[in-house]
């Protein structure tokens, strides 16, 4: 059963659940409400209210400015870690358990440090899986580019280039696949015709999952 934050007593006449801005669960109940009937109508409602917390948080991480304060969560192939700033003398970053360790003492920002490595990761990443699909499925392209887009996940261009945008590396690996997949099949399809659906389901065939996820979720890495 979701926990109540705060019991709010009035003189109405019903019981009402409220799902704030940050998640909590409020009650606002008549004064003759029994914690009984409150926590009866909490669970009968329990679906509704955890899906609702859940949406209000995800909409409350993509709309809050990153401050890149300690403890931060920055996500890397779909797992999160927490930002921790670190002694260390040289302009370094590294993954280590669940933190993403960042010297304190880099002259640069610590947002650039960031996205840096994050390019640098997705550079390498992408290219791996670009070319392991491209080979495994007879694709043929120009150059892979990275873009820096916080919506457009990927794009093919005329001339046979894909682009990704970096931030695409915060998603989990099987959601990179896609974008690679949707990418490489519009050489062949320049648009979202059921041809293109069927290159794309061929090649992934439970491509429609992935992509609902990364609708549901892709906020998430726009930082
Ligand atoms: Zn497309």
């Amino acid at each position: 059963m979701p926990t109540i934050n705060k019991i709010i007593r009035t003189k109405r006449k019903t019981i009402a659940l409220i799902v704030e801005s940050n998640g909590d669960l409020i009650i606002r109940a008549p004064k003759r409400a029994t914690k009984r009937e409150i926590n009866a109508l909490v669970k009968k409602h329990a679906d509704w209210i955890v899906e609702k917390q859940d949406e209000v948080r995800k909409e409350q991480e993509a709309f809050t400015p990153r401050q890149f304060a300690e403890g931060e969560e920055f996500y890397f192939l779909g797992k999160s870690y927490a930002l921790q700033y670190t002694g260390a003398k040289k302009s370094t970053l590294r993954l280590w358990g669940e933190k993403l360790q960042v010297a304190r003492s880099v002259q640069e920002k610590p947002e650039r440090v960031i996205e840096q490595w994050y390019k640098k990761e997705a550079r390498q990443i992408f290219t791996e899986r670009v070319n392991f699909y491209a080979e495994k499925y007879g694709f043929e392209y120009n150059k892979l580019k990275l873009s820096s887009a916080k919506r457009r996940w990927g794009s093919c261009s005329s001339i046979g280039n894909i682009n990704l945008t970096w931030r695409l590396v915060m998603a989990p690996p099987e959601i990179i696949d896609y974008v690679v997949v949707h990418e490489l099949c519009h050489l062949r399809e320049q648009n979202h015709s059921k041809a293109f659906w069927a290159q794309v389901g061929a090649i992934m065939p439970n491509y429609k999952a992935r992509r609902k996820w990364l609708k549901e979720n892709g906020r998430r890495f726009s930082w």
